[in-house]
C-alpha cells in the first residue's frame, strides 16, 4: 500500500500540517489503497520554489540529454507495468484491460516525448538576405503548474509532465485527491531515470488550497488544467490575472449521430463502447446518441442489448465495467437517473446501483430524450446514454451542436459526403467517423471547443511542446 509524502526537490517531505488523507478502493470502499499528504498553500509554495531553483539548469540541459531521461523513465514504467496497472484499478476502479491500456499510454507518451525532446530548440529557415541567416529559437517558459483530475490518473499527468519537461521546463503537479498514487510512480520513475532534483515536484491536497496556490503564484509561468468546466474557468481567471499561459481541458456532452445509412448493429456497438467504456467517466464519453427516425427503433433495441450484455464488476476479478470512483460520483449519476424520469424520458434499461459493495451502477439507457432536457445538456460523467430521435441531417446537427460543450463528436454513416459535411459542421475539437467518441492518439493535437477548452491551447503531439515553449525569431547578419 503506497504511503507517500510530497515529493519536493527530490525528497519525500510531509505536509507542514503533518496531516494525511486516505484513498479507497471504489470496488471495495472499506479497503484503504494509499495515504498521502494533506498539504496546504505553504507546501505548494515550497514545491514552486524548488522548481524555480531547478528550472535554469534544466532549461540549459541539451534536448537530447533531456530526451534520454524521458526515454529511460518510459522503460522504468514498462518494467513496472503490472504493479502500476493494479494500483490504477485499485485506486480509480477501471477494469484490468482499461487500466493496462492507460499505463501503456503513459509508457508510450514518455517514449514519444523522449524522442521529441531531441528536436526541441529551433529550426533554420530560408535566409532573408545574402548575409543574413534566419532561424527560430524555442525556449522553455520556466515553471509549469499542472493540475489533474482523477479519471485518467496516469495518462493525464503523463501527457502534461512529459512535454513540459521535454521543452525544458521544471514543473509542480497537483494530482486529484481521489487517485494520486500513479503520479508518484511517475515521479519515482523519472528520479530513477536521472531527472535532476527539483525539476518535477508533486504536492497532494485540496484543490482550493494547493491548486489555487499553483494557479495564482507569480513564479509559475504556465498552468495546464484538466478537470471540470466550473473549476477550469476559475483557474483560468486566477492564472491569467498576472498573464500566465493557460491550457484548459474540461467537460463534455459528446454526441454521436447515427445516420439511416449506418449498419445499426455496428452503430450500437460503437455507441455502447463510447458510453459505457471506463464506466462513462471519460471527458470524451458518448452521452448522446442522435438517431435518424428510420433506424431509431432498431437502434434503441440494439444499444439496450449491448448495455444489458455488460457485466459490471471489480476490475481485478474480470469485471467488464468498473465502479464509479466514489460514493458522491455514484450519487450524482443516480440523481441524473431521477431527473431523466422526471423529465419524461423512457428508461429502457439500468438506472440502479448494484446491490453489492462498491460504487457500482448499471449501464443505463434513456430513449425518447428531449434534446433540451437536463440529461441531454449536462455532463453526467457516468454510464448513462440519452437517445434522441431526429428527422435527418439538419436536425441532427442542430441537436449535436446545441450544448455548451464541444469536446468529441462522432457520426456513424455509410455516406462519405455526409461524413465530410459533419466534419465541417460539428463544433468539436475531436471528430470521429465510424468510431467511438472516446480514445485519442498521443501524437496528434487534443482539445475541445466552446466550454470544453475555452479555445485555449491544444495538448499532446507537437502541440504539447508548443504550449510549454516560447519562440524567438532570429535574424543574424
Ligand atoms: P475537478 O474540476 O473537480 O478537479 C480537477 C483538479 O482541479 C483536481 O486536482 C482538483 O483538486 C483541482 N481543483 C479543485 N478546485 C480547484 C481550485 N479552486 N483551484 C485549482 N485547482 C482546483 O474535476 P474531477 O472531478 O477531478 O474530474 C472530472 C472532470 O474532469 C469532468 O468534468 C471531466 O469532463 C473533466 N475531464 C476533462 C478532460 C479533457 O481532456 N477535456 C479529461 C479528463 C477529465
Amino acid at each position: 500500500m503506497p504511503s507517500r509524502s510530497n515529493f519536493i526537490d527530490g525528497e519525500w517531505i510531509d505536509a507542514e500540517s503533518g496531516d494525511t488523507f486516505d484513498t479507497h478502493d471504489p470496488a471495495n470502499p472499506d479497503a484503504v489503497v494509499g495515504t498521502y499528504a494533506q498539504s496546504g498553500a505553504v507546501d505548494a509554495e515550497r514545491a514552486i520554489e524548488a522548481a524555480l531553483v531547478a528550472s535554469d539548469e534544466w532549461a540549459d540541459t541539451p534536448g537530447p540529454q533531456r530526451g534520454r531521461i524521458l526515454s529511460r523513465a518510459s522503460r522504468v514504467l514498462a518494467e513496472r507495468k503490472e504493479e502500476l496497472t493494479e494500483l490504477l484499478v485499485r485506486e480509480e476502479g477501471k477494469t484490468q484491460p482499461e487500466a493496462a491500456g492507460e499505463v501503456q499510454r503513459a509508457i508510450d507518451i514518455f517514449d514519444y516525448y523522449g524522442a521529441k525532446a531531441r528536436d526541441v530548440g529551433g529550426t533554420v529557415k530560408g535566409a532573408s538576405g545574402p548575409d543574413t541567416t534566419l532561424r527560430t529559437k524555442t525556449e522553455p517558459l520556466g515553471v509549469a503548474g499542472l493540475i489533474t483530475p482523477w479519471n485518467y490518473p496516469i495518462a493525464i499527468p503523463t501527457w502534461k509532465i512529459a512535454p513540459a519537461l521535454a521543452a525544458g521546463n521544471a514543473a509542480v503537479i497537483k494530482p486529484a485527491t481521489l487517485a494520486p498514487g500513479c503520479t508518484y510512480e511517475i515521479a519515482e520513475a523519472l528520479a530513477e531515470a536521472g531527472l535532476p532534483e527539483g525539476v518535477l515536484n508533486v504536492v497532494t491536497g485540496p484543490g482550493g488550497e494547493v491548486g489555487d496556490t499553483i494557479a495564482s503564484h507569480p513564479d509559475v509561468d504556465a498552468v495546464s488544467f484538466t478537470g471540470s468546466t466550473g473549476v477550469g474557468n476559475a483557474v483560468y481567471d486566477t492564472a491569467t490575472e498576472d498573464g500566465k499561459r493557460v491550457q484548459l481541458e474540461m467537460g463534455g456532452k459528446n454526441p454521436i449521430v447515427v445516420s439511416d445509412t449506418a449498419d445499426v448493429a455496428e452503430a450500437a456497438s460503437i455507441v455502447a463502447g463510447g458510453a459505457f467504456g471506463v464506466t462513462g467517466q471519460a471527458c470524451t464519453a458518448t452521452s448522446r446518441a442522435i438517431v435518424y427516425e428510420d433506424v431509431y427503433d432498431e437502434f434503441v433495441d440494439a444499444v439496450v442489448a449491448e448495455a444489458e450484455g455488460i457485466e459490471p464488476g471489480n476490475g481485478l476479478e474480470g469485471g467488464e465495467m468498473g465502479p464509479q470512483v466514489s460514493a458522491s460520483e455514484l450519487e450524482g449519476t443516480l440523481d441524473y437517473v431521477t431527473v431523466g424520469k422526471q423529465e419524461g424520458a423512457t428508461l429502457e434499461t439500468g438506472g440502479d446501483a448494484l446491490d453489492r459493495d462498491g460504487h457500482f451502477v448499471e449501464p443505463t439507457v434513456f430513449a425518447d430524450v428531449d434534446a433540451d432536457s437536463r440529461i441531454a445538456q449536462e455532463e453526467i460523467f457516468g454510464p448513462v446514454l440519452s437517445v434522441i430521435p431526429v428527422g435527418g441531417y439538419h436536425e441532427a446537427l442542430a441537436v449535436a451542436n446545441g450544448v455548451e460543450y464541444g469536446l468529441s463528436a462522432g457520426i456513424v454513416t455509410d455516406d462519405h459526403t455526409e461524413a465530410n459535411r459533419f466534419v465541417d459542421d460539428i463544433e468539436a475539437g475531436v471528430v470521429k467517423v465510424n468510431e467511438k467518441t472516446t480514445g485519442v492518439e498521443l501524437h496528434v493535437p487534443f482539445g475541445g471547443m466552446k466550454a470544453s477548452s475555452s479555445e485555449t491551447y491544444r495538448e499532446q503531439g507537437e502541440a504539447g511542446i508548443d504550449f510549454y515553449s516560447i519562440t524567438k525569431t532570429v535574424y543574424d547578419n
